[in-house]
């Protein structure tokens, strides 16, 4: 029997962090052998909300890839690929937006909390919002459906975007009478929000509250102990009413996989400068084989690329596919 098809990605907007790891990554590693699966340096993405600073996202892209390959994404497994390499993404793209409407985009949850979160860029009431950015969750829908995806490993706020994906695909067999994708469906791990370590809701590269994946454990421990905590003392999983200390909690439930309930009992009567340094210790010592093979990475730059190149490949004929399939239904198969 056929694999059922796998998509996800990351922003080339930094280096990917431990909410990537725990959000996202652990659940495309567990899905990698029994799904075909594809994963997308989202660079056209990124390019959204970072269109003045290309050199960032292009910087980004290896670093992103090296962070997927280190973490145990394995190239012969997964394609690993550049989203702006597959020009079939962007012109499914633009069949799609004639599908959404503009209130739609402006009612996504994620959406409005980011251009709440970028007024530099957008203006302090969003009043500067890009079309490219409002648009980005169309643009979402494409990467997804351009290889016929089942299934998508994401974070929580990712699912507004897997909804408006489902709604675009049955509007586009009702109006053009197809049945060519199939209804995508969110995977959530079991973190699917790492709290940033400042307290704000979500960790996240662009608010730089983030453990990074490639930090040495100095910074790491460093980071962990300047963590935003309550004034409270014992050491408890309660994310409704402390939330930060939860949230620190869970980290440590994760790299000792275990359920936060049960590893807080590890804790009790520990204080909360103990407890980072356990946490932190615990977290170097978790990422030590994911760091050294990272740094194996970094000296090799060329091979990052040519898996890149291998992964394109792979993607090519996969979208070329899909796309001739939605020009024949949209009758612009000249
Ligand atoms: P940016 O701020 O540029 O959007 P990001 O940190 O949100 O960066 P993305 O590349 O947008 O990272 O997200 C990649 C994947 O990781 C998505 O599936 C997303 O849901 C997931 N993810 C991101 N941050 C977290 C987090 N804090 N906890 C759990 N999952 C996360
Ligand atoms: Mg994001």
């Amino acid at each position: 029997m056929a694999k059922k098809i796998l998509l996800t990605g990351d922003r080339p907007s930094g280096p990917l962090h431990i909410g990537h790891y725990f959000g996202s990554l652990v659940n495309r590693l567990a899905m990698q052998d029994d799904y075909e699966p594809y994963i997308m340096v989202a660079d056209v993405q990124a390019l959204t909300d970072n269109f003045n600073q290309p050199e960032k996202v292009r910087e980004n892209v290896l670093e992103v890839a090296m962070d997927n390959i280190a973490a145990g994404i394995d190239p012969k497994k997964s394609a690993l690929f550049i989203q702006s390499q597959i020009p079939q993404i962007a012109e499914l793209t633009v069949f799609f937006s004639n599908l959404v409407t503009v209130n739609t985009l402006k009612r996504n949850p994620t959406v409005k909390a980011e251009i709440a979160e970028k007024r530099d860029l957008f203006g302090s009431e969003g009043e500067s919002v890009t079309y490219g950015f409002l648009g980005y969750p169309v643009s979402q829908a494409a990467d997804i459906t351009i290889v016929r995806a089942d299934i998508v490993p994401v974070g929580e706020d990712q699912l507004p975007m897997l909804e408006l994906t489902r709604e675009i695909v049955e509007k586009f067999h009702h109006i053009y009478d197809c049945d060519i994708f199939p209804r995508p469906q969110a995977k959530l791990s079991d973190a699917p929000r790492i709290m940033g370590l400042d307290g704000s809701s979500k960790m996240s590269k662009s608010l730089n509250n983030a453990v990074y994946l490639k930090d040495n454990p100095e910074v790491t421990a460093e980071k962990i102990r300047a963590a935003k905590t309550d004034s409270g003392s014992s050491i408890t999983y309660d994310p409704k009413n402390r939330p930060e200390i939860s949230n620190l909690v869970m980290l440590y439930a994760l790299i000792h996989n275990a359920k936060p309930e049960d590893a807080v009992k590890d804790l009790a009567g520990m204080n909360y400068v103990a407890f980072k340094e356990k946490l932190a210790t615990d977290l170097n010592h978790y990422l030590a084989p994911l760091r050294a093979k990272r740094a194996e990475l970094e000296a090799k730059p060329h091979y990052v690329k040519e898996l890149l190149e291998m992964g394109r490949k792979r993607v090519l004929d996969k979208a070329e596919e899909t796309i001739s399939l939605v020009r024949s239904a949209m009758k612009i198969n000249y």
